[in-house]
This record gives structure tokens, C-alpha cells and sequence, in this order.
């Protein structure tokens, strides 16, 4: 049995270890930093390094790495080794503050959509002290944000920095004038991490999987996820073993690995951390990910982060849960005990509903990607309709301001609206509407359109950056108010109402709200190039510039980054299935047919019909004159599409012409499938793949 709390963050560099090794004097000043982000002076620094080497060495670790976050949305790090020559031909192993506090990675190979040429490419990483060092891989990984020399952000964690500050400062404002002393507001996130497991050895065989990181073809099994009988089921044996050993490499790390259990698909499963500060949940988001591939390999299985692995089953997501606290602990989306704190709570809940509505663009914009498209609008995961879901008490308590009503609470107490007598608000009172891309779940909302493979950091400067700029605008108007209870009943009941379109609580899924959503004008924005057309709208680069998150140039590469990938993964999405027919697909069905036309042969002068066969021969000969026509159709118009000048027209005519006839191709190779032998396949099967992890 492991002793967890024995292990947990035994490899993390954190407070209680800095505590341990360094001078009181070095600590306290470091924990300056850490609270108030005032500079690190190089002699502090020095005594730092130094004792996290120690730290480090006696962790085995050989190397040390700034660990950063590009835009590609995955994590790099360059390793370098404490190896220090004499001279006298031995070697001394050392780190210095200046190497702990700043790096310079060369830049020029990571994606900045084109703003900054190669030749310009310096770029430094800066540690950020507010995540934890950790030892992984014998390497001591160092938490940085990655910034050009012109202070653009070239990683997905300065931005966040930033929204956080951003929305620190503006929810300040707002709780100074409810009288109350907060010094420091943070954001928190839990994310809900979903994923498959299958096994390694048929992952082997599959060149989509491999090359795409999800199935291009494939039949459908005879049973998919219909039973519901996978869904929270016991655990397979193999499975159990992996999530144990996962959550002893992610305690290790810090990481807070709490819930684990089977998600609706087949082979799908789930594991939620306990929420933290944002910046750092979004750091031990990436480590889970990177942790769960690597264990997974370690019992002969791979695990799919993908998310849309596999047709006709759920795909997977990322479940943003998503807060802010003050530093005195109180949650600012916890419905409060008095009048007055349910006030407050009003507010907040009123501006997240201006800032939903308001930039339904940026937060469809920034969880669009060609995997995430499969999934939204699918039936099994919100659609790209952003609406928002507070449940039905809170939804009649905002009717009753709105229509300036009463409010009956269970149908018995009558309470009229108003900061002195604001009607209770139950805790927790919400119902779990699945179907909803944003829900108000008692004490946070719940983003459920994050894919499973995005980096939250993303998704959070989002959220954070449009509420502090909503909540900017509320403070601005609340600050010069002659009286205040009014001011604010007027300001909640006027911004409900001018918003109320965005709260749905009805089936999300449902065909009908596609037309309501369209008559209530909410965007419903399919594609990622649809979901990128706003994101360079006036109101969005300005948002980012009054709030000091993003520069328009950022922006721009933003979006230059997102078109280019979406067009690369597409791309090699076509040339896989090109390679699959003409290796795999084809060579299979031939195999078949001549096994077929031998048999035929064969028998006759025997007199039998051989019937079945020759339907067979006939069906199979269609099918591969068929796929033949399909193929060339695909390899026209993804001729013809990359031949395209700008990413938005070739970002749109992959969505809007090649993945139609990707569908066509799959569909015949689809049908061709199971008429072949068992010994016939060109692939797993996805019943080989999806139920053969016991
Ligand atoms: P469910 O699947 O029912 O939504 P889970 O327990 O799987 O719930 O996940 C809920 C997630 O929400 C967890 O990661 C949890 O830590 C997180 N969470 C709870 N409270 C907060 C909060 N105040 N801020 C951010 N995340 C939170
Ligand atoms: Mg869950």
C-alpha cells in the first residue's frame, strides 16, 4: 500500500520545502514575490537556485528545464544539465539564479502566426514563482511564462497572468463598494478530464490513430454505447491498475487527483483534481495529460485524448469549473446568508451573464478546434449555441427582477425584490442540465465545451477577461451613484433584462433550440473558421487592449495560429485516409475478391451455385469502384483547397467542402468493412478496439 500523504508532492519544490531549505530571511523574501509579484533580486535568486538544485539532485535529476507553454497548447521544455566543467577535467554540478529566473529558448520553430519573422525569433522564459518547481523525468522543471523580446506573450500562460490580475483588480472595485476589505481576488478552476484507453497493440496497426490521434474509418460495432451500461459501471482490472498508477504519479506531482470513474463510451473514462488557483491548474492540467499518456504506456495501453476518437460513440471534453475567491476565502459565486451578500451575489451572477452574452464569439472562438467540431452541436455534447443554465430557482428569482414581480419562494413566502429584503437564495439549488455549454452548478459555472485535448489557459483568460471588463463597466457606473441600493436595482434589473436570451434551461440538444436560438439571435457559429470570423471583430481587440491581456498583434496570431493548425490537422486527416485506402482499404478488399473469384473457380464444374459468393463478388467490386471514385473526388477538392491564398478561405473550404467528401469516403469504406472475413480486415475493428481493455 503507498502512503499517500507520505508521497503526495514528494517531487514538487513547494512552500513546505522551501521553508525547510532556505534561510527565513531568502524565504520571506521569495514569498514576497510569490504574493505580490514584486521582483526577485539576483542574491535571493542565487540562494534559490541553489538549494532547489539540492533539492533536485537528491530527486535524481541530472537536468534542469524552464517548462513553458507555446501556442501549439502542449508544453515544451529544453533540458539542460547542472554539469559545470573544473577545468581540471572534473565537473561540479550548479545553477544559478540568473538560469532559474530567466531562460532564452530559441523561438523560432514554436507557431506565432507570422508576426514575428525567424530571424527575429528571441524570446525569453521568465519563471513564474506562483507555480511550484517539480522534478519529472530526472529533470527539474520550472514553471515560466514564454514572453518575445518586445513583450508580446508567446505562451498561453502570460495571457492568463494577466486576465487574472485583470479581473483581481476590477472585482476589488466591485467589492469595495459592499464595504468589503478584500486584498486579493483569484480565480479557481477544476477540470473534469476526460479520456479513452485502448489497447497498444491494435493502436499499432491503426494509421489514424497513430498519425491523427482518432479513427478515420471504422464500422460500427453492434453495440455502442446504447445499453448505457458503461457509464459510472465497476472498473475493468487493467483500468483499475492504470488509474492507480496514474494517481500516484500525479500526487507525487501535487496534482489533487480525486474523482475517477467510466464515462458513457465504451473504453471513455474521467478524472477530476480538486479545483486550485487558476495559473496552476492549468499547469497541472497539462502535466495530467502528458502523465496519462505516459503511464498508459507502461500497461501496454495508449491513452486517447482526442476528442472525437471514435464515430457513433460519445467524444471527450474538458469541463471547466471555473470560480473566483477573495483572499479572506469567500466565493464570489456562492449565493450569500443576508439580503445584502445575495446582493453581491446578484451582481456577480448579473455579469457573467452580460459578459456570456455579450462575447458569445470569444468563448466559441476559443474552444473551436477540428477535433472540438465533431463534438459540439453532435447530440452528446453542448452545441455551439453559447447559452447559460443557472437552474429554475435562481431563473425565477432573475424573471421576478426583470418583470419587476414578487418573487414566490416554493410557492409559499412572498418577498419582494430589493436589497433589504432579497429573497434567500438556496445553496446548491441548481439541477444538472447536461445539456448546457454553460451552468451555474451552486457555487461555480461549468464551461462544458472545452475540448479534452485544449489547454485551459485559453478558455480561463477568456472567462476572466470579460468579466473584469463587464465588471469594469458596473463599477464605473456604480462608483458615481448618488445612492447605491438604487443605482444597483436599476443597474441588475436592466442588464438581466437586455440579456435574459441567453438563459436556457431547456433540452440543449434538441433541434428546437437551434431555431430558438436563431429567433433569440444567439450566434451558432459550426466550424472553427465560422467561430473565427469574429475574433479579430473591433469589440474584441478592444476588450483585450482596455483590459491589457492581449495586444492586437497577439490577436492576430491567435488567429493565424488557429486557421494554420486547423488546416494542418485537416490535411493530414485527407492524406491519411488516402494512404489507409490505397495500403490497407484496398489491398483488403482485393484480397477478398480474389479469394472469392479463386473459390469460384474452383468449384466450377462441381455444379453448386455458389450464390452467396457471387453477390459478394458483386457487392465488393461496387464498393471498391466506388471508394476509387470517392478517393479522386477527395483528392480534387483538397487539391483545389489548398491551392486557396488566405487560411480563412482554405480554413473554410476544408470545412465546408473536404470534410463533406472525407464523409462520402468514409461512409462506402464503412460499408465495405464488415462484408469482409474476419482474416480480411485492414484494421481493429471498433469492436476490437473500444471493448478489448478487460
Ligand atoms: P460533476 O461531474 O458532477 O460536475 P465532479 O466532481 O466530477 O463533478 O467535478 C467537479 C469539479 O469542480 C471538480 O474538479 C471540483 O474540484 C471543481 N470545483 C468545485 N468547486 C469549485 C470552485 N469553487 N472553483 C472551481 N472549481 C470547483
Ligand atoms: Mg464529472
Amino acid at each position: 500500500m503507498i502512503n499517500v500523504p507520505e508521497i503526495f508532492a514528494s517531487m514538487v519544490f513547494n512552500e513546505c520545502e522551501m521553508k525547510k531549505r532556505l534561510s527565513k530571511k531568502i524565504y520571506k523574501s521569495l514569498k514576497k514575490t510569490m504574493e505580490e509579484g514584486s521582483p526577485l533580486e539576483l542574491g535571493v535568486a542565487n540562494e534559490v537556485a541553489n538549494a532547489m538544485k539540492d533539492w533536485a539532485i537528491e530527486k535524481g535529476a541530472t537536468h534542469y528545464s524552464h517548462w513553458f507553454q507555446p501556442l501549439t497548447g502542449i508544453t515544451a521544455e529544453k533540458h539542460d544539465s547542472f554539469l559545470t566543467p573544473l577545468g581540471n577535467g572534473k565537473i561540479i554540478m550548479s545553477f544559478s539564479g540568473k538560469e532559474l529566473i530567466k531562460g532564452e529558448p530559441d523561438a523560432s520553430s514554436f507557431p506565432s502566426g507570422g508576426y514575428r519573422s525567424t530571424f527575429e525569433a528571441r524570446g525569453y522564459t521568465v519563471w513564474d514563482p506562483t507555480s511550484y518547481p517539480f522534478v519529472k523525468d530526472h529533470t527539474l522543471c520550472i514553471p515560466t511564462a514564454f514572453c518575445s523580446y518586445t513583450g508580446e506573450a508567446l505562451d498561453k500562460k502570460t495571457p492568463l497572468l494577466r486576465s487574472m490580475e485583470s479581473l483581481n483588480e476590477q472585482a476589488l472595485r466591485i467589492l469595495k463598494l459592499f464595504g468589503k476589505t478584500a486584498r486579493h481576488v483569484t480565480t479557481t478552476m477544476g477540470s473534469e478530464q476526460e479520456y479513452f484507453l485502448i489497447d497498444e497493440k491494435l493502436y499499432a496497426k491503426r494509421r489514424d490513430l497513430k498519425m491523427t490521434g482518432r479513427t478515420l474509418f471504422g464500422a460500427r460495432p453492434v453495440k455502442g454505447q446504447e445499453m448505457d451500461d458503461q457509464y459510472f459501471a465497476a472498473i475493468k482490472p487493467r483500468v483499475i491498475k492504470y488509474m492507480e498508477d496514474l494517481n500516484e504519479e500525479l500526487w507525487k506531482l501535487g496534482i489533487y487527483a480525486k474523482t475517477e470513474h467510466n464515462e458513457a463510451a465504451p473504453a471513455q473514462h474521467e478524472m477530476a483534481p480538486i479545483f486550485t488557483t487558476s495559473n496552476l491548474a492549468a499547469d497541472q492540467n497539462q502535466l495530467t495529460m502528458e502523465i496519462m499518456k505516459k503511464v498508459a504506456r507502461r500497461h501496454g495501453l495508449i491513452c486517447l485524448l482526442h476528442e472525437k476518437p471514435f464515430e457513433g460513440v460519445n467524444g471527450s471534453g474538458k469541463h471547466n469549473n471555473w470560480s473566483i475567491a477573495t483572499d479572506a476565502g469567500e466565493n464570489l459565486f456562492a449565493p450569500g446568508k443576508t439580503p445584502m451578500e445575495n446582493a453581491q451575489f446578484l451582481l456577480f451572477l448579473t455579469a457573467v451573464i452580460k459578459a456570456v452574452d455579450d462575447h458569445q464569439d470569444l468563448l466559441r472562438a476559443i474552444v473551436a478546434s477540428a477535433g472540438n467540431d465533431h463534438r459540439l452541436g453532435a447530440n452528446e455534447a453542448p452545441p455551439a449555441i453559447m447559452s447559460i443554465y443557472v437552474g429554475d430557482e435562481l431563473e425565477e428569482i432573475l424573471e421576478a427582477i426583470k418583470d419587476g414581480k414578487a418573487y414566490t419562494a416554493n410557492g409559499s413566502k412572498r418577498m419582494s425584490i430589493g436589497v433589504d429584503v432579497l429573497p434567500s437564495i438556496p445553496k446548491d439549488s441548481t439541477d444538472r442540465n447536461r445539456t448546457s455549454p454553460f451552468a451555474f452548478t451552486g457555487n461555480r459555472f461549468e464551461f462544458r465545451s472545452v475540448g479534452s485535448k485544449l489547454s485551459i489557459s485559453g478558455p480561463n483568460t477568456i472567462l476572466n477577461s470579460i468579466l473584469a471588463d463587464t465588471l469594469s463597466s458596473f463599477a464605473d457606473e456604480l462608483e458615481k451613484a448618488k445612492d447605491f441600493d438604487k443605482e444597483l436595482q436599476i443597474l441588475i434589473k436592466r442588464e438581466i433584462t437586455c440579456h435574459w436570451r441567453i438563459l436556457f434551461s431547456g433540452n440543449g440538444y434538441g433541434e428546437e433550440w437551434v431555431k430558438e436560438a436563431e429567433r433569440r439571435g444567439l450566434k451558432n457559429l459550426k466550424t472553427t473558421p465560422d467561430a473565427m470570423t469574429h475574433y479579430l471583430d473591433k469589440k474584441n481587440v478592444e476588450l483585450f487592449k482596455r483590459m491589457g491581456i492581449y495586444s492586437e498583434f497577439e490577436m492576430k496570431s491567435h488567429y493565424d495560429v488557429k486557421l494554420e493548425k486547423y488546416c494542418q490537422v485537416l490535411n493530414i486527416e485527407v492524406e491519411t485516409m488516402i494512404e489507409m485506402v490505397n495500403k490497407d482499404i484496398v489491398p483488403s478488399g482485393m484480397n477478398f475478391l480474389n479469394k472469392l473469384a479463386d473459390t469460384h473457380s474452383k468449384l466450377k464444374d462441381t455444379g453448386v451455385t455458389f450464390l452467396a459468393g457471387k453477390n459478394l463478388i458483386k457487392k465488393v467490386d461496387s464498393l471498391l469502384s466506388q471508394i476509387e471514385e470517392k478517393k479522386e473526388k477527395l483528392l480534387g477538392v483538397h487539391q483545389t483547397t489548398k491551392a486557396l491564398s488566405t487560411l480563412m478561405e482554405k480554413s473554410k473550404s476544408y470545412a465546408d467542402v473536404v470534410i463533406p467528401a472525407m464523409d462520402e469516403l468514409r461512409s462506402i469504406v464503412d460499408s465495405l468493412e464488415p462484408l469482409l472475413g474476419q482474416e480480411y480486415k485492414p484494421y481493429p475493428t471498433y469492436e476490437d478496439l473500444l471493448f478489448s481493455v478487460q
